[in-house]
């Protein structure tokens, strides 16, 4: 499984540390990155676009998918809520065709990937100060009282495992945790200008 020519990145953090804002604009300044499309079965939000954002599927479907063996790696997030899974359909052929990945999913998630990717790289996105989960979840407004404690205190046990992480960034400011990320992929040989030097020439 691991001696296929593209990366997996897999990116990870607490609820409201930023980490979709931060993903979307690696997405926007890295055009050949290729974000995986995780399913779920939770509700969409406002906004929210099927098979963009997430492929919202019923829990029946969930389930068959799962059963078929369709996922590389899936979970319930949040205590008993609702299932998530990354599709192997969305992952393995764009790394058999040499592409980068970036997946972004929970810490349970990143270990079950890491089996069968050891080469993965790992980032862990964490907040400056803890507090600033709840000032984010807070103002973001799209959870319920519970479902913000439940985030909240999953967030913090997430907190712990960042250590088992390649690579740590805190996101205090946006530009500056961009930078850090970007600084990370070219380290790890990030290429961002695939098209060989030679159809540059006239
Ligand atoms: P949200 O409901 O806010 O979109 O996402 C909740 C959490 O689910 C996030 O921490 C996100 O990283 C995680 N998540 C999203 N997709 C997947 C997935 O495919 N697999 C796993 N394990 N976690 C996921």
């Amino acid at each position: 499984m691991n001696d296929v020519p593209g990366k997996l990145v897999v990116i990870s953090g607490p609820s409201g540390v930023g980490k979709t804002t931060l993903l979307r604009r690696l997405l926007a300044d890295l055009p050949t990155l290729i974000p995986s499309v995780s399913a779920t079965t939770r509700p969409p939000r406002a906004g929210e676009r099927d098979g963009v954002d997430y492929h919202f599927l019923a829990q029946d479907e969930f389930d068959r998918r799962r059963a078929a063996g369709e996922f590389l790696e899936c979970c319930q997030v949040y205590g008993r809520q609702h299932w998530y899974g990354t599709l192997v359909a969305e992952v393995e052929p764009r790394l058999a065709a040499g592409k980068w990945v970036v997946l972004e999913i929970d810490v349970e998630g990143t270990l079950s990937v890491l089996r069968l990717y050891p080469q993965a790289i790992t980032i862990f996105v964490e907040p400056s100060r803890p507090e600033q989960l709840f000032e984010r979840l807070k103002g973001r407004g799209t959870e319920s009282p519970e479902a913000m404690a439940r985030r909240l205190e999953v967030a913090h046990r997430e907190l712990h495992e960042a250590h088992r992480y390649r690579h740590r960034v805190v996101n205090e400011n946006v530009d500056e945790a961009l930078a850090e990320v970007k600084r990370i992929f070219a380290a790890e040989g990030f290429d961002d200008d695939p098209v060989p030097a030679a159809s540059h020439t006239p």
